[in-house]
């Protein structure tokens, strides 16, 4: 019964999510005025704008002008309603569950509007690192210590990589928007988690470039955001951290 509940709130979670993902690279409020359809601007009614259910009976058409409705809207559903029921069962009904959902669906946001803009907005990493470090003060699973040294070594190992690519390079490989992502990443997950998502995301993002390199050929010079390899690689360590350290560990003994 309870994951049905977590699953439901994970979408309507979801569904508030979209809106963010619009408004916030345009600054505008994400409360007012209510959601409208982009191509004929007609307010969405409530009862076209049910997570998911609502995509499926309209096919993907906005009711009034046919005009398309983005897939994003039911992937970012659907993603933070799973996201939302793996929460629960790792953590169950505790303050541990809202704050790490909290998290992801700050990664989620994050990871859309860098796809898309190729920015990481100030607006919520910053503030995520606040959030992280003051959680840490009451969740049993990360002492306040553990919080800072994860932020002073996500901002910092980060910013070190960041200007000796500039310095060697001449140019800007990795922005200052990644080092505040990862800076809030240590301060939810703690310093070990963070040299966990280094590894994790520059491994994923390698093998991603390469085969983006290979489809699309060898003089594709895209930048690809990275903030999204970091956000994944989070997820992971927040999932599997522990099992993947203590399996390094016995295999290193
Ligand atoms: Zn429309």
């Amino acid at each position: 019964m309870w994951y049905i509940v977590s699953v439901i709130f994970g979408a309507m979670i979801g569904s508030f999510l979209n809106v963010c993902i619009y408004r916030l690279p345009k600054e505008e409020s994400i409360i007012w005025p209510r959601s409208h359809c982009p191509t004929c601007k007609k307010t969405i009614k409530f009862y076209d704008n049910i997570p998911l259910i609502s995509y499926l009976l309209l096919r993907g058409r906005c009711r009034y002008c046919k005009g398309p409705i983005s897939l994003q809207y039911p992937l970012v559903e659907g993603i933070t309603a799973l996201s939302s029921l793996f929460l629960f069962m790792k953590f169950g009904t505790t303050l541990s569950y809202l704050f790490y959902f909290a998290f992801v669906a700050a990664l989620i946001v994050i990871t859309v509007i860098d796809l898309y803009h190729q920015i990481i907005p100030d607006g919520i990493s910053l503030p995520g690192i606040g959030v992280g470090l003051l959680t840490s003060l009451v969740l049993p699973q990360i002492t306040f210590f553990n919080s800072l040294t994860g932020v002073l070594l996500g901002g910092g190992s980060l910013f070190l990589v960041a200007t000796l690519y500039e310095w060697i390079f001449k140019r800007e490989g990795m922005g200052g928007g990644d080092v505040k992502l990862l800076a809030m990443i240590g301060a939810f997950l703690g310093w070990k988690a963070v040299i966990l998502t280094i590894l994790l995301s520059s491994l994923i993002g390698s093998i991603t470039g390469i085969l983006i390199m290979i489809l699309r050929g060898k003089d594709f010079k895209y930048a690809i955001p990275f903030g999204p390899f970091l956000s994944l690689g989070a997820v992971i360590a927040l999932f599997y951290g522990e099992n993947l350290i203590r399996w390094y560990l016995y295999w290193n003994r």
